[in-house]
């Protein structure tokens, strides 16, 4: 039986983006339980006879549900010494990795979190766009678009978005004409500028730029994974722009 299982963060897409400490525990795992999000070249890192569970989680979206997942990573700890549980981007940031966490804690399994390079903000920074840039923003918001439609309260506090900050939602492209237009509604200007990017740090990247009033349109076709920025910062792309 595993002492620890490891919560580990893949990164957002390119492999070289992982931790040199991610990569060690892979070399060193015995199963392997990991999401469609983790970029599958990482697997090829694994040891012969290392087993791999794929849980299928895309994009908010889980073929198998989370209590399922949760209890999967406790039955292979009680199978084998090195679990490794590996996630997009890291395991704290809409990963559920803290839900793993404390499945694990009750029932007196030991974890450790290796924190991984969170799409959120290597995404845009592939774009060629700083989430912080001084003189122009100093403070950046991180928010999950994927709020079931039509849901009676929104968890989302729309009116506390009335302000300069950047704002980057993640799993928010099926709802990209709701976020921008409930933006215009609490005062944003139509033309604000705003970003889509698909597919971030791998050779599929797709960003496309526009402003709050036209970006559903803009953007239409683009897959997952994909995450909306929007704020003046998507503006130095002009001048920014490197990767693609
Ligand atoms: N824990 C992950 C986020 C999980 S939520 C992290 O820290 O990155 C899944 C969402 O992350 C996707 O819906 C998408 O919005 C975003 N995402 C992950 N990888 C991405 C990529 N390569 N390009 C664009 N968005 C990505």
């Amino acid at each position: 039986m595993s002492k620890t299982v490891h919560l580990v963060g893949a990164g957002p897409g390119d492999i070289e983006l992982m931790t040199v400490k991610s990569l060690r525990l892979i070399r060193e795992a015995d199963v392997i339980i990991f999401d469609r999000l983790a970029n599958p070249l990482i697997l090829k890192e694994a040891p012969q006879g290392c087993e791999f569970i794929d849980v299928g989680k895309t994009d908010g979206k889980h073929p198998v549900k989370q209590p399922e997942i949760n209890e999967i990573i406790y039955q292979s700890s009680l199978k084998y010494e090195n679990v490794v549980r590996l996630k997009g981007g890291d395991p704290f940031v809409f990963g559920r990795g803290g839900e793993e966490a404390l499945y694990l804690r009750e029932r007196g399994v030991g974890f450790d979190i290796i924190p991984g390079i969170t799409s959120a903000i290597s995404v845009p920074a592939y774009a060629g766009i700083p989430v912080t840039q001084r003189g122009v923003v100093s403070s950046f918001r991180v928010i999950t678009g994927h709020e079931a439609p039509g849901k009676a309260v929104s968890q989302i506090d729309w009116d506390s978005f009335a302000t300069d900050e950047t704002l980057v939602f993640l799993m928010g492209l099926n709802n990209l004409g709701r976020i921008s237009s409930n933006l215009i509604k609490i005062g944003k200007r139509k033309d604000y500028p705003c970003a889509v990017i698909s597919k971030g740090t791998t050779e599929n990247q797709k960003v496309v730029i526009g402003t709050l009033e036209t970006i559903e349109e803009k953007a239409k076709g683009l897959e997952t994974p994909a995450l909306i920025i929007v704020g003046e910062v998507v503006n130095l792309r002009d001048e920014l722009r490197w990767f693609d």
